[in-house]
C-alpha cells in the first residue's frame, strides 16, 4: 500500500506547529509536545503516522458512527460529484440528493417532525433555532418572547449564538458571551453536584428540573422563547440525567407557552440505542438540531428538524426565513447521508446499538466501577463515563493532580485507547460498528489505563482507596 503522504512525523509536526492553528487548543503547549498525526483508519482502529494503532473510543468526535473504511459512503459521495457536485437551494432550486436525503430523514425523525433546514455543522444549527424560534413567536405576534434558556456545561457549539446557549464557562470568560437573551439553569449532573446534597437521584433530578419552572417565573412567560438541552450532555461529560428529571421539563414545557429544544447532535442515530435521545426520555421537542453522526463523519454536515407546531405558523405568517448557508444540503454531503442511513437499515444499526452494545457496554463499565480510582461509572446506550474520584463515598477529587489528564494520557501511550477526560470525568463514544468483543476490548484498556494513573498519583503522593 502506498502512502498518501510520505512525510516524515517530524516534517509534519513542524508544520503543524507553524501554520496550523488547532480548535480548541493551547497551541504554545501543543507546540512543546508536537501534535500526533492520524493517518489512516479501519473499523473502530485509528492508526498513527508510524504505525501505532488505537481503539478510538470516541468515534472521532462522536461523529464516526459506522467507524472508518465504508467505501459504500466514499462511492456513493463520488458517484454524486460526478454528476453534480454542487448546487445551491436558495433560489426556488433543489437537487435529487437533497430532497431524497430530506424525505428519508423525515422518515426517520420524530412523528410530529416532518421538515429538515439543512447546515453545515451543529453550532449552524444552533445558530438556526436561535433565529428559527424567535420568528416562530414573531408569527404568532408574541415578539417579546425573545429570551432562551440554556443550562451551565451544557455545550451547543462554538459560533456566538451557539456558545451563548450552551454554559462552558471558559468559553463565555473568553470572549464576553453570553449575547443578550441567554440566561442559564443548573444542569442535572447527580455525581457532581447531586451527591454532596444528600438528595437522592430521583430528588435531584427534580429539584434540578424545576429551576426551569421558576427561570420562567422570574423572566416572565411572555419573555421566554425556549429551553434548549441535550437529552444527555456529551461535551459536560456524558452527563446521564436521573430519570426523574426529563418528565418534569416536559411537563414544565407542556403547561408553560415555551418551545423545547432538543439539541442532538451528539445523541442522535442510535446513540442512545434509539433512533433520538428524546425517544429515549419520552419527550416531543418543538425543535431538533441533528448533525455529527448524520453523514457518519463522512463529510460535514447539520441540520435542524422543525415540528409541524412550529413550521405551520412560520410558513403562514413570517414569510421568507432570511437564513441559510451556501452549502445547506450540499449534494456530496447529502449522498453521504442518504448511503449511511441505508447501511443503518441493512445493518440494523440502531436497534443492535440498542440490544446489543448498550448491555455490552453497561456490564463492561459495571465491571470498572470496583477499581480504587472510579468513584462511579455510569452508561446510557452507547455512551459511558468514568468518574475519578479519591474518595468513593464523598465523591471527593484528588486536588490538584490532573487525574483526568493523566489517565487520558496513559490511554494514547500506554493503553492504546482514545478516551477523552473532562476534567476527573472518562468518556466514552465509541463507533456504533463496534463489536462486543471490541468493547470488552475498551474495557481491558481503559482498566490498564486507570492501573497506571493509580500508580502515578501514589508516586505523586496521593492516597488511592
Ligand atoms: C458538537 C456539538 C455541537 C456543535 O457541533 P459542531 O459540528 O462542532 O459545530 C452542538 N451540540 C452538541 C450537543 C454537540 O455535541
Amino acid at each position: 500500500m502506498t502512502l498518501l503522504n510520505p512525510r516524515p512525523l517530524s516534517d509534519y509536526q513542524a508544520m503543524d506547529a507553524a501554520h496550523h492553528w488547532h480548535p480548541f487548543t493551547d497551541t504554545a503547549d501543543l507546540n512543546r509536545t508536537g501534535t500526533r498525526i492520524i493517518d489512516r483508519a479501519e473499523g473502530v482502529w485509528i492508526e498513527e503516522l508510524g504505525g501505532k494503532r488505537l481503539l478510538d473510543g470516541m468515534a472521532g468526535l462522536w461523529c464516526m458512527n459506522l467507524g472508518y473504511g465504508r467505501d459504500r459512503i466514499v462511492d456513493a459521495v463520488s458517484r454524486q460529484m460526478k454528476e453534480l457536485p454542487y448546487y445551491n437551494a436558495f433560489f426556488q432550486c433543489a437537487h435529487p440528493p437533497v430532497v431524497e436525503f430530506a424525505a428519508a430523514l423525515a422518515e426517520k425523525a420524530p412523528a410530529h417532525m416532518n421538515r429538515v433546514f439543512f447546515t453545515n455543522s451543529g453550532s449552524e444549527s444552533n445558530d438556526t433555532v436561535f433565529r428559527l424560534a424567535r420568528v416562530y413567536w414573531d408569527s404568532l405576534g408574541k415578539p417579546s418572547k425573545k429570551v432562551f434558556i440554556g443550562r451551565h456545561n451544557g455545550y451547543h457549539g462554538s459560533t456566538v449564538a451557539a456558545a451563548s446557549l450552551g454554559g462552558m464557562g471558559g468559553m463565555h470568560a473568553q470572549s464576553g458571551l453570553p449575547i443578550e437573551g441567554v440566561v442559564h439553569i443548573d444542569q442535572p449532573y447527580w455525581y457532581g453536584e447531586g451527591l454532596a446534597t444528600g438528595m437522592t437521584p430521583e430528588e435531584f433530578g427534580l429539584e434540578r428540573a424545576r429551576q426551569l419552572e421558576a427561570k420562567i417565573d422570574e423572566i416572565g412567560e411572555e419573555n421566554v422563547c425556549a429551553f434548549i438541552a441535550e437529552p444527555i450532555q456529551g461535551a459536560g461529560g456524558v452527563i446521564i440525567p436521573p430519570e426523574s428529571y426529563w418528565p418534569e421539563i416536559a411537563r414544565i414545557c407542556r403547561e408553560r407557552e415555551i418551545l423545547l429544544i432538543a439539541d442532538e447532535v451528539i445523541c442522535g442515530f442510535g446513540r442512545t440505542g434509539k433512533w433520538w435521545g428524546s425517544e429515549t426520555y419520552g419527550i416531543e421537542p418543538d425543535l431538533m438540531p441533528i448533525a455529527k453522526g448524520i453523514t457518519g463523519g463522512y463529510l460535514p454536515m447539520g441540520g435542524v428538524f422543525i415540528s409541524d407546531r412550529v413550521a405551520g405558523p412560520v410558513m403562514e405568517k413570517a414569510g421568507e426565513f432570511y437564513h441559510g448557508y451556501t452549502w445547506s444540503g450540499h449534494p456530496a454531503a447529502c449522498a453521504a447521508g442518504l448511503e449511511v442511513l441505508k447501511i443503518m437499515d441493512e445493518e440494523q444499526v440502531v436497534e443492535r446499538a440498542g440490544a446489543v452494545l448498550a448491555p455490552k457496554l453497561a456490564e463492561t463499565w459495571a465491571a470498572l466501577a470496583d477499581h480504587p480510582l472510579v468513584g462511579e461509572a455510569r452508561t446510557k446506550g452507547v455512551l459511558g463515563a468514568l468518574e475519578l474520584a479519591a474518595d468513593k463515598e464523598t465523591g471527593a477529587r484528588f486536588e490538584g493532580a490532573g487525574a483526568g489528564t493523566l489517565a487520558r494520557d496513559f490511554c494514547v501511550s500506554d493503553a492504546g485507547l482514545v478516551m477523552r477526560a473532562v476534567g476527573d470525568t472518562m468518556i466514552v463514544s465509541p463507533p456504533l460498528s463496534i463489536t462486543e468483543a471490541e468493547i470488552e476490548e475498551l474495557g481491558v484498556r481503559a482498566r490498564k489505563a486507570l492501573d497506571l494513573t493509580a500508580d502515578a498519583l501514589v508516586r505523586a503522593g496521593h492516597k488511592v482507596a
